[in-house]
This record gives structure tokens, C-alpha cells and sequence, in this order.
């Protein structure tokens, strides 16, 4: 199965900081929704999805054992670092193994699938208001508009176990999968959600539509989406629509019977346009290879975020995707001596470089908040008390 992934975030129209944070690494992918005072719930969403994704490279394969180291490494972090103690994230993770899709899930996030125009909700709220729903203490009705509705009854990081609600999903070529945090869902009904992911089909426009209509729907939230698409791995049909020459230099070639209508084509040639087609194969797979093995930092819409590639494109392809959009303002990092040239990207020697460098920028903006600006024209030292 191929899938092809896209995701949106933004800040909404009321928040001051965007404490969501997602993964989009094939065949990983999760959204998170953080919480806390302070940094906190940034800090918390982001540690989330990173220690996701650094099990996952270590060559983890059981999400909810990796959702619950999650877990531990950002409760650990809020106990020894007082600045952020409390946070906590919610977590909406996909695993896509085959025809396969692993769920691991906490908090209110939620997973949607949209297969033959309908969509499903594939996980559950884990809050106090769709416990009362369920005991059928309130209507779904009530719970909508219910004052306690964003209350959570689990969350990420705030002890050192937590329940993990884990599922997996057999999906097939036609299905689309959301995942999405509250900020979707508590602006956008079900119905205007379903509309959208059928109504527009490429991935990128419709995790942007999404967005869009949160913020229509008042923005009161951070929302983040996940859109992922569902293909067949084989284009069928495609030995007809693509005679590739290479194929046809190996046929006649040993037979030494070329057929009547490939007299037009001397061997050589084909043999030599064989050649050719190999070494472009062979160049390509070495360039996604050295794609691969390169990281850097740059800005993602208006935020510092981590990149795999190298920071360019040739003919319109970008060589480069976003691994992580952290929620740094990018135009904060930019107005650092030490990071001027974000935007052109700074390379960092592997992923855990990269993170470096992202928390460099992330404790630099902070200070620069904390430092207020000398008035005196004379001061010698702006360090502070
Ligand atoms: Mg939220």
C-alpha cells in the first residue's frame, strides 16, 4: 500500500502559542496536543513526537510500547525541570505496516477514517464529558457545548504509566486517514469534516481546508491535521502505457531476432538507451540515499522546524521534507546573531544534531525574552541580575 501524507498547523485566533505538534514520518505519523503553563504544553507535545520518532529509528516497532516511553520521557522532563513541571500532551499515533495501520492513542486527539465517502471515528475521547455521555449523565448534544468539555480524564506525561488505547485498522487503496487535534474537532462539526476530506481530493489542499474552517469556526485553538491517502502500490496497467526502452534492449537483444517493428531501433542503440536508463536508476537511488542521510534546520510557516533533504529544489522538486515544525517563531530565531541564516537552513550532521540545534534556538529565544532590553545606551553588560 503507498500512502501519501500531508499535514497543516496553525496557531488559530486566539492563542498566543501553537503547543501542537506533529510527525510525518513514513510510516510513522501522530499529532499531539500539549498542555501546561509556561512552555510547557510545547515542550511536552514536541517531546512527544520526537521520542516517537528516535524509538522508532532505534528500530521500535510496538507503538504503544513507544507511546508509553513517550510518556515516561516527558513526565521525567517535567519533574526535573520545574520551568515546565505539570505539562502534558495528548498523542494520536499511526503506525502503516502493508495494508496495516497500528493506532496508539491517549488524550483528545482523534482518528478518523473516510472510506467510501463516510467517515469513522477510530478512537476515543479520553475526557470527562464523553465519560458522562457514555454513564448517561449528559446528551452528546450537551457535551458539545458543555464548559468542562476540554477537561482530560488521561493525558501524556503526567505520571509515570499511562493507559494506552491501542487499535489497528486494515485499510485499502481509496481510504483516507485524519488525524487531528481538538482544535479540528471542537470548531468543525463531523459532517463539515467529512464534506471537506471527500469534496477536495488532494491531500495537502484538504489537511489546509481543515485548517481553514477551524479557523472559520472561531479558531479558539491550535488545530493540527494529518491527512493521509491510500493507493496501490503498482500503477496497474503500466507495462502498456510505459514501454520502457530498457525492457525492449533486453528482449531482442539476446534472441538476435529483433521483431519486424523495432527495425527502426538499431540494437546498439537500445542497448546503449538500456545503459542509460540504468545509470538513471542507479543515480537516483543514490540521491534519495544521500537525500536521506541529510538533516538540517530551517523555517517551515513561520516556525523553525527540522528538515530531511538539503535545502534546495531542481526543476520544482523540492529536495527536502519537514520531519518535525516546532512552534519557535522562526522570525524570533532569525532576529538571533547566531541564527540569521535560518532560512537558508542550518546543517546539522545527523537527527539528533538537528535537535540540538533546535533546542539552542528554542533556550536563545527564550533568554531573549527574559533579557529586557538595556535602556541605557551605555551599559556595558546586558546579562542581567
Ligand atoms: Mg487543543
Amino acid at each position: 500500500m503507498r500512502v501519501t501524507a500531508a499535514a497543516a498547523t496553525d496557531i488559530g485566533l486566539v492563542r498566543e502559542g501553537n503547543e501542537d505538534s506533529y510527525l510525518t514520518e513514513e510510516p510513522l505519523f501522530a499529532v499531539a496536543d500539549g498542555m501546561g503553563g509556561h512552555r510547557g504544553g510545547e515542550v511536552a507535545s514536541q517531546l512527544a513526537v520526537e521520542t516517537l520518532e528516535k524509538r522508532f529509528k532505534q528500530g521500535a516497532r510496538d507503538l504503544p510500547d513507544q507511546v508509553q516511553e513517550a510518556n515516561r520521557v516527558v513526565f521525567e522532563r517535567s519533574v526535573v525541570d520545574e520551568k515546565v513541571a505539570g505539562m502534558g500532551t495528548t498523542l494520536t499515533a499511526a503506525l502503516v505496516e502493508g495494508d496495516r495501520v497500528r493506532l496508539a492513542h491517549v488524550g483528545d486527539s482523534r482518528a478518523y477514517l473516510l472510506r467510501d465517502g463516510d467517515l469513522r471515528l477510530l478512537t476515543e475521547d479520553h475526557t470527562l464529558v464523553h465519560r458522562m455521555v457514555t454513564e448517561g449523565e449528559i446528551s452528546k448534544e450537551e457535551a458539545e457545548t458543555h464548559p468542562q468539555r476540554s477537561v482530560l480524564t488521561r493525558a501524556l506525561g503526567v505520571d509515570n504509566v499511562v493507559d494506552v488505547d491501542d487499535d489497528t485498522v486494515q485499510v485499502r487503496p481509496g481510504d483516507r486517514l485524519l488525524l487531528c487535534t481538538d482544535g479540528l474537532t471542537s470548531m468543525v462539526s463531523e459532517q463539515a469534516i467529512e464534506e471537506a476530506l471527500r469534496g477536495v481530493p488532494d491531500p495537502q489542499e484538504a489537511a489546509r481546508r481543515l485548517v481553514h474552517l477551524a479557523n472559520e469556526g472561531g479558531g479558539t485553538d491550535n488545530t493540527t491535521v494529518v491527512v493521509l491517502d491510500f493507493s496501490d502500490d503498482a500503477v496497474a496497467g503500466r507495462p502498456e502505457e510505459e514501454p520502457t526502452p530498457s525492457s525492449e534492449a533486453i528482449a531482442p537483444a539476446p534472441t538476435g531476432r529483433p521483431a519486424r517493428s523495432r527495425r527502426r531501433f538499431p540494437r546498439k542503440l537500445l542497448v546503449w538507451i538500456g545503459i542509460i536508463v540504468a545509470l538513471a536508476v542507479v543515480a537516483l537511488v543514490g540521491l534519495r540515499l544521500y537525500l536521506d542521510s541529510q538533516w538540517y534546520v530551517g523555517v517551515s510557516n513561520g516556525h523553525v522546524a527540522i528538515f530531511r533533504g538539503i535545502p534546495t529544489e531542481v526543476a520544482g522538486f523540492e529536495l527536502h521534507h519537514v520531519v518535525v515544525q516546532t512552534t519557535i517563531s522562526a522570525e524570533k530565531a532569525e532576529s538571533l546573531a547566531f541564527f540569521q541564516d535560518l532560512g537558508d537552513g542550518i546543517t546539522a550532521e545527523d537527527r539528533d544534531g538537528a535537535s540540538a540545534i533546535v533546542e539552542r534556538i528554542r533556550q536563545d529565544v527564550e533568554e531573549m525574552r527574559q533579557v529586557p532590553k538595556p535602556n541605557q545606551p551605555g551599559s556595558t553588560d546586558a546579562s542581567g541580575p
